[in-house]
């Protein structure tokens, strides 16, 4: 029976007073009745437009359909076929602006909630659903470097064609960003590890604490027999502002914050890496890690926390989701200000952080309107942490100990978008050592591609 609501079945979530005080999931995700109920509201369409915006081309409509007619285990298959980190995806995709934009229920209300749909699919297939056994195999070994969503992606789709594939990880947990960088009460660390071990099942191998570059060379890799190598070792490098006070004790990059909270789980008691606790914080930057680091300074049990952006909140570049979430937990934003110098005490904390107002002039290269300073204005916020997270670039030891693979000025490596081919023979790279800090399912539709090319390359013998 087809459900004609033009809103969305609302997802079950802890109230923000509640969860502001844990690190639990923040959303429950659909009982069964919810997401049959949801799933009533697809209408089949026959030219599947919501495919066109999934860059691993799950077929949406087939797992829906599944779904409305109880049929859940055959939701899940339909779905693995083409996405190896479902309940991931399911969680921190930005549906929005992927398959959900491209829904016709979008046109006259809210779309079909595909992500919420995933969710639940594949949360159900993690306590019900069988592992895919290995694959036969070819007698043919590729090496995947590093374990984010590109590597586990490219690494899944080759097992799959036959391959012997081991993926060589520079942390001593696979996941990449899904383990160091988005926090527990988004992503919990167990539901990434589930599908990881289900990749393990299905034959690829993951070696950890081996940094390609410092441990073995792609080079050296390619010379023990490994007939192709995928580059997925992401942008995660952070950047600073480059101004006075950077160095003051109680200034972190997001990158160190949230590998401290998440990978090390300061958040723990008896953590072996705790974080000096904070009383008010001032994280800098816009986007979705400007909000982690936000929402888990609060939960770590400061006092204020704000959030300090140069432009306004239309140009946030965060999902919406999260600025809303930020701001029922009670996150500050100042907007249009940007950080000029941060001042210490005598023991080199930091203390003070000095911002002049801006205002939007014409728009930039990226789109956005420039932020540009107001003559004369000053704004004092008192800090005993800070917190930048204004983007982050790839980590150039690959490309430094790699002859003959190009990078760009941004210090990303230089690939074939559809295909992931290098300048080098043997090497493919995609996800953010690519294209730069970008989103989870655009690295996987990046090793998914260059898994396919790879294997292409290898059976027609060019390399
Ligand atoms: P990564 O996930 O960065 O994985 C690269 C891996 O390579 C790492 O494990 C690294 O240790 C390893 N590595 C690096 N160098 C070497 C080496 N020399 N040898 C061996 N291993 C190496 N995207 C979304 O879609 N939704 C979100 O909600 C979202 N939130 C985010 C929140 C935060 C805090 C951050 C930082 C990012 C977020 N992103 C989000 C972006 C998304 O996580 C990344 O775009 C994605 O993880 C990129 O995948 P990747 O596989 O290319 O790289
Ligand atoms: Fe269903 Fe929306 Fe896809 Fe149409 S576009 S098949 S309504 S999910």
């Amino acid at each position: 029976m087809r459900n004609r609501s033009t809103t969305k079945i609302p997802m079950p979530e802890q109230e923000p007073a509640r969860r502001v005080r844990n690190f639990e999931e923040v959303a429950f995700g659909y009982t069964q009745a919810q997401a049959k109920r949801e799933a009533e509201r697809c209408l089949g369409c026959k030219h599947k437009p919501c495919v066109s915006g999934c860059p691993v081309g799950v077929d949406i409509p087939s797992f829906i359909e599944a779904l409305a007619e109880g049929d859940t285990a055959a939701a899940a298959r339909t779905i693995r076929r083409a996405n190896a980190l479902p309940a991931v995806c399911g969680r921190v995709c930005p549906q929005e602006t992927q398959c959900e934009q491209h829904c016709v229920r979008g046109r006259n209300g809210e779309p079909v909630a595909i992500g919420r749909l995933e969710r639940y699919t594949a949360d159900w297939a993690m306590e019900y659903g069988e592992d895919d056994p290995p694959a036969v195999s070819n007698g043919i070994r590729a090496a995947v470097v590093g374990s984010g969503p590109a590597g586990l992606t490219c690494a899944g789709e080759l097992a799959r064609f036959g391959y012997g594939v081991t993926v060589f990880e520079a942390f001593h947990k696979p996941g990449g960003v899904l383990v160091y960088g988005i926090p527990e009460f988004r992503l919990p660390k167990a539901i990434v590890a589930r599908e990881i071990a289900q990749l393990e099942a299905g034959g690829v191998v993951v070696e950890t604490n081996c940094v390609v570059g410092r441990t073995v060379t792609v080079d050296e890799l390619l010379a023990e027999g490994y007939r192709a190598v995928f580059v997925g070792s992401g942008a995660g490098l952070p950047t600073f502002m480059g101004i006075p006070g950077e160095n003051l004790n109680g200034v972190y990059s997001a990158n160190e914050f949230l590998t401290r909270v998440n990978l090390m789980r300061a958040f723990e008691r008896g953590a072996q890496t705790p974080i000096q606790p904070m009383r008010r914080v001032a994280v800098v930057g816009g986007g979705n890690v400007a909000m982690d680091a936000a929402r888990c300074a609060l939960r770590l049990g400061a006092e204020s926390v704000s959030i300090v952006y140069r432009r306004s909140e239309r140009e946030m570049p965060a999902r919406a989701e999260e600025i809303h979430h930020a701001r029922e937990e009670g996150v500050a934003f100042h907007l249009l200000v940007n950080p000029v110098s941060l001042n210490g005490d005598e023991q080199g904390w930091v203390r003070e952080m000095v911002c002049v107002e801006m205002e939007l002039s014409e728009p930039d290269e990226s789109g956005r309107r420039r932020p540009v300073p107001k003559e004369g204005s000053r704004v004092t916020l008192p800090v005993d942490a800070v917190i930048m997270a204004i983007g982050s670039s790839p980590n150039p030891l690959i490309r430094q100990t790699t002859p003959d693979l190009a990078s760009n000025r941004r210090g990303c490596l230089v690939a074939d978008e559809a295909t992931g081919r290098t300048a080098k023979r043997g090497v493919y790279a995609g996800g953010d050592a690519v294209t730069g800090a970008a989103t989870v399912i655009l690295a996987m539709g990046a090793g998914q591609a260059a898994a396919r090319a790879m294997h292409e390359d290898i059976t027609n013998g060019v390399v």
